[in-house]
């Protein structure tokens, strides 16, 4: 199964993509992980990406395409793949399109995650992320230990980009060059709402009731 999890910043994407790759046994891809990895070392892209994940702005299409052009051609991905954060905007959908076309695969179904800015302000605010890609929530979601990951043991940090201005950004930024995929994927009727107000166990419940058809 080829999925890609759309929906704006603090969604639950990454929580929710991270069941679904156990579950499904598919690589998690996240754009976000790989880029925050290139910033920690220290890489070329890192250094390029940082001034604009700092700002909550998005970092240009071309290094986004080249990665995920690379991401995608590893033998991991041949049997599946589970897309958290790639693409958002019209021309990485389209390098997206023409990379699996070229490599005779095609995407099966984009799960669009929906929740009000409300509550993704909420969930972004009192997000804490740890190293190894979980991410936590101070009162939805905390791990067992206040400010440990309960899957490596590392120490659990606040994103730059989950202070609040970044937050404001990020969600304007959504609204002008993400939100039109949800156009874009409906037109190829691949396009899944999913309700993202309900909690962690049920959002995934109704994810598995939309994947089971693509077994
Ligand atoms: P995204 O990857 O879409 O930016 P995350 O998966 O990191 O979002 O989730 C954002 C924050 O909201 C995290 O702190 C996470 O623990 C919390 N969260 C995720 N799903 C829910 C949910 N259904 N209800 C409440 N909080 C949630
Ligand atoms: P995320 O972890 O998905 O919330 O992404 C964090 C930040 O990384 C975003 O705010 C962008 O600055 C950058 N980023 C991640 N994925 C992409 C992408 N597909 N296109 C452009 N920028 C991205």
């Amino acid at each position: 199964m080829n999925i890609i999890l759309l929906g704006p910043p603090g969604a639950g994407k990454g929580t929710q993509a991270k069941k679904i790759s156990e579950n499904y046994s598919l690589p998690h891809i996240s754009t976000g992980d790989m880029l925050r990895e290139n910033i920690s070392n220290n890489t070329p892209l890192g250094l390029r990406a940082k001034s604009y994940m700092s700002r909550g702005e998005l970092v240009p299409d071309e290094l986004l395409i080249t990665i995920i052009k690379d991401r995608l051609s590893r033998s991991d991905c041949s049997r599946g793949f589970l897309l958290d954060g790639y693409p958002r905007t019209i021309p990485q959908a389209d390098a997206l399109q023409m990379i699996l076309t070229e490599s005779g695969r095609k995407l099966d179904v984009v799960l669009n995650i929906d929740v009000d800015d409300e509550e993704l302000i909420k969930r972004l605010s009192g997000r804490r992320m740890c190293a190894c890609g979980t991410s936590y929530h101070v009162i939805f979601n905390p791990p067992e230990k206040e400010g440990i990951c309960d899957t490596c043991n590392g120490k659990l940090y606040q994103r730059e980009d989950d202070k609040a201005d970044a937050i404001r950004n990020r969600l304007v930024v959504y609204k002008k060059q993400t939100q039109p995929l949800i156009t874009y994927y409906m037109k190829k009727n691949i396009l899944r709402r999913i309700d993202g107000s309900k909690d962690i166990s049920a959002i995934f419940e109704d994810i598995k009731t939309v994947l089971e058809n693509y077994d």
